[in-house]
């Protein structure tokens, strides 16, 4: 048997393409040094592959930011708004990524949106009427030629035509229909410069065909591949599908003449299901069965069952990951102060090329279980690990129905805390974090290198809340927060304060572009020892007669963005968590604040991907889980929610149902469609769509903001609108901040003297 990694991360096990693409933005460093960072981390990246004998390595899923804006600049789809500022070719690369603001013009981002159900982000692609849809990059290409002059043959990795149908705008009249034509002949194209090159294997990349798929859908996907596959001469060509199974299209699929068809064992519950009709001889099975989304260590006895299973089907099976490798950290060895007794447990990216070589030379032993890695792992599975809290257990357990309701209803709550908290129509906020500078990100090093004392530390942190606040004050916001200083992280700074969490020092994941996060892991049952906000939160109250929001994050998030069990369900989880977080809210509330927010920025990010799904395996407990949050308060405390992504047309009722009473989100990069649909369903909670898109560092105007607000008084009533950026601040610097928000509340307070 063979093995084939689907993706390897590309960000550098030090972040070392996330400080020099930064680098580069700030004009410290030239084009030429990005670039040669990017190669070095492109050479690493393939050799340490080698040195684990993988078989089928990837190239081309290397990127400067997204791989799929990477697809759709290869095609040369650009909209003009990017082309026309004159850019050399990376540039407006990173124009249509980042925003561009500057002498040549003042261009926002593309829209950015979650990359399925994972936590990372991809660029969505317009497609404009005037686009001429042709091969026009040579990015594949020249990397699949660096990579053999490093002695490697590689698998060039490309986004799939339908997956990158699926996932585009379109801006104008032109649809799917109009453009497939030369989608299909510019993949034709690449297929035969590959044939040139002498390629052996194409992967194409096609997550998109993993959900619920249409008779029209299907049709889509054959008529694609039945023209690209066509003149794929000597190159073979793998579809590489992963985040579930491909029950809708397992047929077509077979009768596609792919080469090779991957499957993704891991979440997709009925893959082996679909084995069961046999597999064709001359197609090979590329077998994800390596976890690529956590970071648990394989079970090879369960695996090697799998195997078994598939090798009876099937008469070429590779043993591959089950995505990419690009949602987990690089390696357990950058971690110095987890112990042997959790890092045994654990395989990052590349103990997962161990995993993959040891399961390869496991399956192709005579007898398996005389493999000393064999021994080693299943002994270590059959020993219990120490992770119950029977206490966490027996308040999960003591959990009523009760719990879950807030009283009084909705509107008997908003009276109350209009009266209580007078504030004005349409009352300004932020999300929570302000610019985490280098003098906040030095204070936490030192304090954890020891080089501080715990009271220099949060001394420093106080300072910074007290500009925080008198900053807030000056530019006029109404409603404050205390800027969140002492979080790298709003997910590891509540797992740090948690027990039953681990976290690490190196393992970053990347989210979108050069942001990277450090999900802690759940180790065992959760719970909160002491409380974990309350001393920073009251002292920002102590300064201000303004309500300062009390900063959370939510169960389902916390859940989300953390490592989660293996062990126990996703439900049983988030309940410990929510009971955990509801304690929080609940001394938050007795200490004087007036309003809390609970963000729960990822409640969409395990929904599954199937409808059918939904309810019952995801929000049937996520919803009620943040509902046990809050359900305690009095009613004239305010709880605020907030999400980061306006993505949730499909479940507005449930949303609706966490019955906050504010809910901010992202709004202002997918054009205020949500507020409509805001309306159509009667949305009760009130809003704060984000009115400035605060993952660019571009500066919106007053006027910007004011049409924003006032498009989106059209649709929903003054009482029940708030007016914020999109989501925290931290990522942004106090240059652009400032004038922001201050533009921010020009414009509201215009609007709201209109009304
Ligand atoms: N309160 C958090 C912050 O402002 C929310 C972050 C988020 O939504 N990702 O940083
Ligand atoms: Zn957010």
């Amino acid at each position: 048997m063979k093995t084939s990694v689907i993706g390897y991360p590309r960000i550098g096990a030090l972040r070392e393409l996330k400080f020099a693409s930064e680098k580069y933005f700030k004009n410290e460093i030239t084009l030429e040094e990005l670039k040669e960072t990017a190669a070095r981390l492109r050479k690493a990246h393939w050799e340490i592959q080698k040195q684990y004998g993988v078989d089928f390595i990837p190239s081309n899923d290397f990127s400067f930011y997204d791989n799929l804006l990477d697809t759709a600049a290869l095609l040369n789809i650009i909209p003009e708004r990017y082309r026309s500022l004159g850019l050399n070719e990376m540039d407006t690369y990173f124009a249509m990524a980042r925003g561009y603001q500057g002498a040549r013009g003042d261009v926002k981002a593309l829209a950015m949106k979650k990359w399925f159900n994972t936590n990372y982000h991809y660029i969505v692609p317009e497609v404009e009427d005037e686009a001429r849809i042709e091969l026009k990059g040579t990015k594949p290409f020249a990397e699949y030629l660096e990579a053999k002059s490093c002695g490697v043959e590689t698998k060039p990795v490309v986004t799939g035509a339908y997956t990158l149908l699926k996932s585009v705008r379109f801006t104008g009249t032109k649809n799917i229909a109009a453009v497939k034509a030369d989608v299909i002949r510019a993949y034709q194209e690449l297929l035969k410069k590959f044939g040139e090159l002498g390629t052996k294997w194409v992967q194409f990349d096609e997550p998109a065909l993993v959900l619920d798929l249409t008779q029209e859908d299907l049709s889509l996907l054959t008529e694609l591949y039945g023209a690209i596959l066509e003149g794929k001469g000597g190159v073979k060509v793998l579809a590489q599908t992963y985040f579930g199974d491909v029950r809708d299209c397992w047929s077509a699929l077979l009768s596609l003449p792919f080469d090779g068809l991957g499957l993704d064992f891991v979440e997709g519950t009925r893959s082996l299901e679909l084995l069961r009709g046999g597999f064709p001889e001359e197609k090979t099975l590329f077998a994800g069965v390596v976890n690529g989304k956590n970071i648990w260590k394989n079970n090879y006895e369960k695996t090697l069952d799998i195997l078994r299973k598939l090798s009876a089907a099937a008469k070429n099976v590779v043993i591959g990951t089950s995505c990419s490798l690009l949602h987990v950290p690089y390696t357990i060895h950058a971690e110095t102060k987890l112990s042997d007794a959790y890092t045994q447990y654990f395989a990052f990216a590349e103990e997962k090329l161990g995993e993959l070589s040891e399961l390869k030379e496991i399956a192709s032993a005579q007898a398996p279980k005389n493999v000393p890695a064999y021994a080693k792992n299943r002994d270590l599975f059959a020993r219990p690990r120490d992770c119950v809290n029977e206490a966490v257990q027996k308040k999960a357990a003591a959990v009523t129905e009760q719990d879950f309701t807030r009283l009084p209803a909705f509107e008997k709550r908003a009276e109350i805390q209009k009266s209580v908290l007078k504030l004005p129509l349409l009352p300004t906020t932020t999300i929570g974090s302000f610019p985490q500078t280098a003098d906040v990100r030095a204070n936490r090093t030192a304090f954890k290198k020891g080089t501080i004392t715990e009271d220099q530390y949060k001394a420093f942190n106080r300072q910074k809340i007290a500009e925080c606040v008198a900053l807030q004050e000056k530019i006029g916001l109404d409603v404050l927060v205390h800027g969140e200083f002492e979080r790298n992280d709003m997910v590891e700074y509540f797992g740090e304060c948690l027990d039953g969490f681990l976290f690490t020092e190196k393992a970053w994941v990347q989210s979108y572009g050069t942001r990277c996060v450090k999900p802690p892991i759940i180790w065992g049952d959760i719970s909160r020892s002491k409380p974990m906000t309350v001393e920073y939160s009251v002292y920002a109250q102590s300064l201000t007669e303004r309500p300062v929001k009390g900063m959370l994050t939510g169960p389902v998030t916390i859940l989300n963005w953390s490592f989660p069990r293996e062990d126990v369900s996703f439900r049983e989880s988030a309940m410990q968590i929510a009971l955990a977080i509801r304690e929080e809210v609940l001394d938050l509330e007795a200490s004087g604040i007036r309003i809390i927010q609970i963000d729960e920025a990822a409640l969409r990010e395990k929904l599954p991907l199937r409808h059918s799904d939904r309810h019952s395996q995801y929000l049937d407990w996520a919803i009620p889980a943040f509902r046990l949050v809050h359900s305690g308060v009095k009613p004239e405390t305010q709880i605020h929610t907030h999400m980061c992504y306006s993505e949730f047309e499909d479940i507005i009722k449930e949303i609706d149902d966490m019955d906050a009473d504010v809910i901010t989100f992202e709004a202002s990069r997918s054009d205020l469609r949500i507020i409509e649909v805001l309306q159509e369903n009667h949305f009760r909670t009130a809003v704060g769509p984000g009115v400035y898109d605060i993952h660019s560092p571009r500066v919106p105007s007053v006027e910007e903001i004011e049409t924003a607000l006032r498009k989106m008084l059209e649709r929903i009533p003054a009482e029940k609108l708030w007016v914020n950026p999109d989501c925290g601040l931290k990522t942004r610097g106090n240059e652009e901040t400032v004038p922001s928000l201050e533009h921010l509340v020009a414009a509201a307070h215009s609007v709201r003297e209109s009304l």
